[in-house]
């Protein structure tokens, strides 16, 4: 039976990789910063808080890694352990780089004293791209990150790469683009849209209160993106990947889908401008290439945009409803 470790385990792709890996026959052991039954929200949704290891643990104790992966061995490392939020990112940026940066050189740290043959997947992000040259991105892609959360993963990524070629870790990068799901946290704009809207149809919200709905991203589903994290580390060499949809969608076409959806018409009523919610640089529209992806590890995201949308609103509805 493979061992897995996973950093970040009350978070979105957390909850889908581990049902994942347990679908798969793997032992799949749990790590977050504070894990109290409340963050377990994830787990308990996808029916399978009972059949992980969960403990808390920071990936910013080096030591306490050194210990774990010395216990542990675990086959694989899976890190999605991050001030993964941009918005917040810019308020708390020293705390950023501390998880996201300094959080993955302890990782490595770990694996290449203690526990070397663990192959490691780092949750890296489109946001590396940030305001790059090109309209579509790929991995030969030259990085701008344009927000402390960018600069954060960039750094791992480079330290991954570091570590990978001078002491021959596994270790896999993605940039990953905007991967959502009803498991999605309600601070990002998909869930606080699916959220409002449902609310909204059910009498229980007046407006919905947003920042620039000018924006676009590459949304996909993450359950999809999980899938393509996996395979990446059953390759024979560590390598990067881009995982994306190869098109983007702005937040009005996101508001069309979800309110028609609920069978709300004229959105434009519902949606108030408000500054808060405005972010002090936006990137280029990014859009992700993934062919490499798609030939190496025969990976394509299933699902629509408009089916995402759709089943997220579903799910809010459903859990409105009681
Ligand atoms: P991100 O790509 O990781 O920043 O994902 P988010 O879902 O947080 O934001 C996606 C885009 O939606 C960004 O360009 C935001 O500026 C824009 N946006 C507009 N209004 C809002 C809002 O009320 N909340 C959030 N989170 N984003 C908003």
């Amino acid at each position: 039976m493979k061992k897995a470790l996973i950093f970040g385990i009350c978070g979105q792709d957390a909850a889908y990789m581990s049902q994942l890996l347990l679908d798969k026959g793997y032992e799949v052991h749990g790590v977050g910063r504070s894990v109290t039954h409340e963050r377990m929200w994830r787990l308990d949704d996808l029916g399978i808080t009972d059949k992980i290891n969960i403990s808390s643990g920071d990936i910013t104790d080096a030591s306490y890694l050194v210990q774990l992966f010395s216990d542990l061995q675990p086959d694989e490392c899976y890190n999605f352990a991050a001030i993964s939020f941009i918005g917040q990112s810019w308020k708390t940026a020293e705390t950023t780089l501390n998880v996201n940066t300094t959080g993955v050189l302890h990782i490595l740290e770990a694996i290449k004293t203690v526990s070397k043959h663990t192959r490691m997947y780092q949750a890296g992000s489109s946001e590396m791209f940030g305001r790059p040259d090109t309209k579509i991105q790929d991995e030969s892609t030259l990085c701008n990150p344009c927000n402390p959360y960018g600069v954060s993963k960039l750094a791992a990524y480079n330290l991954l790469n570091i570590y990978r070629d001078a002491y021959g870790i596994f270790a896999a990068n993605a940039y990953c683009y905007n991967h959502e799901s009803p498991l999605r946290g309600m601070e990002y704009v998909t869930r606080k849209i699916t959220d409002g809207v449902a609310r909204i149809s059910l009498g229980k919200q007046k407006e919905l209160r947003l920042g620039n709905i000018e924006a676009s991203r590459d949304w996909g589903h993450a359950k999809d993106y999980v899938q393509a994290m996996w395979a990446m580390l059953q390759q024979d060499k560590p390598d990067d990947y881009v995982l994306a949809t190869g098109e983007t969608h702005s937040i009005k076409d996101l508001l069309t889908i979800a309110f028609a959806h609920a069978g709300v018409d004229n959105w434009e009523q519902y949606v108030v401008e408000d500054e808060r919610f405005y972010r002090p640089l936006e990137p280029h529209t990014l859009c992700g290439n993934s062919a490499k992806a798609k030939e190496k590890l025969q990976w394509e995201p299933a699902t629509s945009f408009e089916t995402l949308v759709q089943e997220m609103v579903d799910a809010d509805m459903k859990r409105l409803k009681g």
